[in-house]
């Protein structure tokens, strides 16, 4: 509203200013918008396990005299508590996320060693589905040159970059078959480290490449929420990416897997006077 203001004021002093101020007002509305489909969104998203849980337990009520049908309620139960928890802690990291006033102070991360921790967390969930993930760090680069180069390191928040390389990985794991391979890779790639997530999963169509970066887009709703996936996963990756100066790319061929490339500015020592965290407080 203060911009509008500003604008009716200055609008005589030439074109070029009132052309500024309108795109503001068309920024402010489409943010307006965003955040608008976000509640909906949400209230949506909770509302499905919530429901769920609801109906099981009065339909658990009604069959208590079955042990065998109580049990099978309460695992289900259990399930669409797990999904709820999952969603509520997404959603409030993608907030903090999204709240640019909410930024740590940054801090030298290791990437391989935050690579192998992320696969460390997605392992069982790959036991269980039958998929291998591989790993290949950049202390261990097939090209003996790399080896000499500097430390894959990048400046910004150790579990957030654990989150979004745990994300990639997941997906890889629960968008394909058993008996595939999760290939993850580290290397540092001119000024930037790259980590390459390779599945040979089902693949994503090129038309939907940049939507399956929207928060609660699904290519299939029913497959996802199957996998207790909650439709943030990739948009929280994007966001991490993204506040660490860095982004995120993908390529896919429906049938033959996907690929996603997470980008992050190397971190080099020169970084080191100028980065926030050196400074004494
Ligand atoms: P979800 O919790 O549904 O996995 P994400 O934001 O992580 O949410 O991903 C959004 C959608 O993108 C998924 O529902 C799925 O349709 C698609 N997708 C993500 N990763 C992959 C992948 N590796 N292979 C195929 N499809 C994927």
């Amino acid at each position: 509203a203060g911009m509008l203001v500003v604008g009716v004021r200055v609008a005589p002093l030439g074109s070029l200013h009132v052309l500024v101020l309108v795109e503001d007002r068309t920024q402010a509305k489409r943010l307006e918008e965003v955040r608008r489909d976000f509640v909906a969104n949400v209230s949506h998203e909770l509302k499905t396990p919530v429901g769920a849980i609801a109906l099981l337990a009065e339909t658990m009520d009604q069959a208590a005299e079955d042990p065998a049908t109580v049990r099978r309620f309460a695992q289900r139960m259990t399930r669409e508590s797990q999904r709820l928890s999952a969603l509520v802690q997404e959603i409030v990291q993608l907030s903090r996320l999204q709240d640019a006033d909410a930024r740590h102070q940054p801090v030298p991360v290791d990437v391989d060693e935050a690579v192998l921790e992320a696969v460390d967390r997605t392992r069982l969930v790959a036991d269980g589905r039958g998929v291998r993930i591989t790993t290949q760090l950049s202390a261990e680069g097939a090209d003996p040159a790399r080896r000499q180069g500097p430390p894959a390191q990048v400046w910004g928040d150790r579990e957030l970059v654990v989150t979004a390389v745990r994300n990639l990985v997941d997906n890889g794991v629960h968008y394909s078959d058993p008996g595939t391979r999760v290939a993850v890779v580290v290397s540092v790639v001119g000024e930037r480290v790259e980590v390459v997530v390779r599945d040979q999963g089902i693949g994503i169509p090129e038309a939907e490449a940049d939507r399956v970066f929207e928060r609660f887009y699904r290519l299939d709703p029913a497959r996802s929420r199957a996998t207790g996936g909650t439709g943030l996963g990739l948009s929280i990756v994007k966001h991490v990416a993204a506040n660490h100066g860095g982004d995120v790319g993908l390529w896919s061929r429906p049938g033959e897997g996907s690929t996603f490339t997470l980008r992050l500015p190397l971190r080099r020592a020169a970084d080191d006077v100028a980065a926030p965290a050196a400074e004494p407080r």
